[in-house]
């Protein structure tokens, strides 16, 4: 949540400085122009004056006599004297006794300067003052102070040119929202049968998986505005904006139907609603803004709303149920085949060698979202690049995969001599175990140059195909796998170091998940003691037993993960020669393929 909250302002307080303004220009401004068109003489000056009888109006005040010249060009003041003829005087002379010589301006112009200009002034400052703001917020929108009023452009532009063929994979998302694009080009052949489009769609999925891709592709295919804004947007303006932004987009959506809003990161703003007293009332009257705009147009108007969120679970029902968000399109990480379409359209954008093999790198990637898919393309051809070369090759793809899964290689990390030693058969360890057990991805690659991300060596293995049911067998191979690393150092050096943190976490996830939510073990039967709370950002889970069953859980986790660090312990040990021999070049290379790995194995 990046709820940003800037500092409530109330409205007195603007009408204080316009009250400011307007003092100031009466006091101030006013009597300077004044004093500009009076220019100050002597008295010696106005005597001479009354003399050659110079004089047109006078008007004797008590702390200054005003005076002009014969054709009332000009303003004189001076200060009075003890003069007693002064007035007869004057009288000679066929001055003007007058009491309003600066009463000039008229009384029209000075209500106009003393109060419209500035407050003109100050509304123009404001709007250039608040302009700025949002550019600093980092929207095109403009506002109105405090008046609770916005005349956003939340607007983006008509077709930003992104299709359906842009976004590869996904096919089953792109299936279910090309129905909306026929909606939106003849809506009628579905007005006639009585049908109506849902009015929301809720795109979930994890991070980077295209889902805003996908909504600018629908308004793309259909030819309709696009509306977007993100949730986050609405909860960190000023208070009391959100809902009159929610109600603002939709009043600019609906002149412009038929279109799409989209509307990303929807969970900032349409979190469930808790009892709490003195919970988020900006968010609150935000989501309730938005509900009632959903309930307040017809299905038919031609508005669809397209939200994307990553956290689905934590939506307020009200959000979700018939007649607002009620189609969800899920949009999964890809799968082999998808990654490979996706490498391949990002890689039309770069130069590369003419025989790349795509599927192997796709096959790599296992796990990869579409935006590091994009990202391993991108950090391909930086790596080009780097080694002066014109076009993208295999090895720089495959390079990339490590970059992005693993970090940049540490050109300074220095390791002792017996610390590579101890990583080179920790690596080994893994590998090994992997491939002396039958159901195991074989290994694609090993190095032990470290990382910038912290590791210090790194097996690759590469799942032939796509695996959508794992085995017991299969998961107890891949914790065997995974205590390998550390089963090396004690079978070698007879101690152990902090190298295997990472496994062991793994480790612990993955006999836990047997346990808890999978079923494999005899005594729980097909009991569910975890939910997945947070199935797209790591998975976080919450417990849902008794205090006794979890110590018990806890302790069949230990036997679960007990046996498998046993059984890799008497895999390396029956094959100790062929770990020495792997990892003594694993040391010298610092690198080791799939094929040269299996050679050594059953080499000669
Ligand atoms: P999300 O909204 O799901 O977080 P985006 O739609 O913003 O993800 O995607 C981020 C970037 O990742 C896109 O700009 C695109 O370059 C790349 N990308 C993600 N999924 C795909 C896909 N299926 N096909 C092509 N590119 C993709
Ligand atoms: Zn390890």
């Amino acid at each position: 949540m990046n709820e940003v909250k800037k500092p409530k302002r109330p409205l007195i307080f603007y009408y204080g400085i316009v009250a400011l303004v307007i003092l100031a220009f009466n006091f101030l401004f006013i009597p300077y122009l004044e004093q500009l068109r009076v220019s100050e003489v002597d008295y010696g000056t106005f005597m001479q004056m009354t003399e050659e009888k110079d004089i047109g109006k006078v008007e004797i005040q008590k702390n200054q006599i005003l005076f002009t010249n014969k054709d009332e060009s000009k303003i004189f003041k001076t200060g009075p004297m003890e003069d007693m003829g002064l007035i007869q005087r004057l009288y000679e002379a066929k001055a003007v006794f007058s009491s309003e010589i600066i009463e000039e301006t008229s009384p029209i112009l000075s209500f106009i300067l003393s109060w419209i200009l500035p407050i003109a002034i100050f509304i123009v400052l404001g709007q250039y003052m608040s302009k700025k703001m949002m550019e600093r917020a980092g929207g095109g929108n403009s506002m109105m102070f405090g008046m609770g009023k916005s005349n956003a452009k939340i607007y983006v532009k008509s077709t930003s040119g992104i299709k359906f063929k842009d976004v590869a994979g996904e096919d089953e998302a792109k299936e279910s929202l090309a129905e909306i694009v026929d909606y939106l080009h003849t809506p009628s052949r579905y007005t006639e049968i009585g049908a109506s489009m849902p009015k929301g769609l809720l795109l979930v999925g994890p991070p980077g998986t295209g889902k805003t891709m996908l909504a600018k592709a629908v308004a793309g295919e259909a030819n309709v505005p696009f509306f977007s804004i993100s949730g986050s947007e609405f909860v960190e303006m000023f208070v009391g904006m959100g809902a009159s932004k929610v109600r603002d987009l939709f009043k600019q959506a609906k002149e412009k139907a038929p279109c799409i809003v989209f509307i990303d990161e929807i969970d900032t703003i349409g979190k469930k609603r808790d009892g709490n007293i003195g919970g988020n009332d900006e968010r609150e009257q935000t989501l309730n803004q938005l509900l009632t705009e959903m309930d307040g147009f017809d299905g038919n108007t031609g508005v669809i709303i397209l939200a994307a969120t990553n956290r689905p679970e934590s939506l307020d029902p009200a959000l979700t149920r018939p007649g607002r968000f009620d189609r969800r399109i899920p949009v999964e990480l890809p799968d082999l085949k998808g990654r490979e379409e996706i490498l391949r359209v990002h890689a039309k954008k770069v130069k590369t060698d003419k025989n790349i093999d795509y599927t192997a790198i796709a096959r790599m990637a296992s796990g990869a979202s579409g935006a590091e898919l994009a990202n391993i393309i991108n950090e391909a051809a930086l790596s080009a690049v780097r080694n002066h070369r014109q076009t993208v090759s295999q090895s720089d793809l495959e390079e990339s995969i490590e970059v992005v899964i693993a970090g940049y290689q540490k050109k300074n990390a220095i390791l002792t001599d017996k610390e590579k030693m101890i990583v080179a058969y920790h690596e080994i360890g893994h590998a090994l175990v992997a491939a002396k057990q039958t159901d195991s991805a074989p290994v694609q690659k090993i190095t032990i140059i470290p990382r910038t991300s912290g590791a210090l060596g790194y097996t690759m293995q590469v799942d032939e195909g796509n695996h959508y049911l794992m085995s017991k067998e299969e998961l107890e191979n891949k914790i065997a796998t995974l205590t390998g690393g550390r089963a090396a150092e004690e079978v070698i050096f007879h101690s152990v170091t902090t190298g295997a943190s990472n496994d062991i976490e793994q480790a612990t996830k993955i006999a836990r998940a047997m346990i808890t939510r999978y079923g494999m073990s005899a005594d729980f039967d097909m009991v569910a003691m975890e939910t997945v709370t947070n199935q797209y950002l790591g998975g976080d889970t919450s417990l849902a037993c008794s205090a006794q069953t979890q110590a018990d859980i806890d302790k069949r986790v230990v036997e679960v993960i007990r046996i498998q660090h046993e059984k890799a312990v008497a895999i390396l040990n029956e094959n100790r020669k062929k770990l020495d021999e792997l990892a003594k070049f694993l040391y010298e290379k610092e690198t080791i393929t799939g094929e040269e790995f299996l050679k050594i194995l059953h080499g000669e």
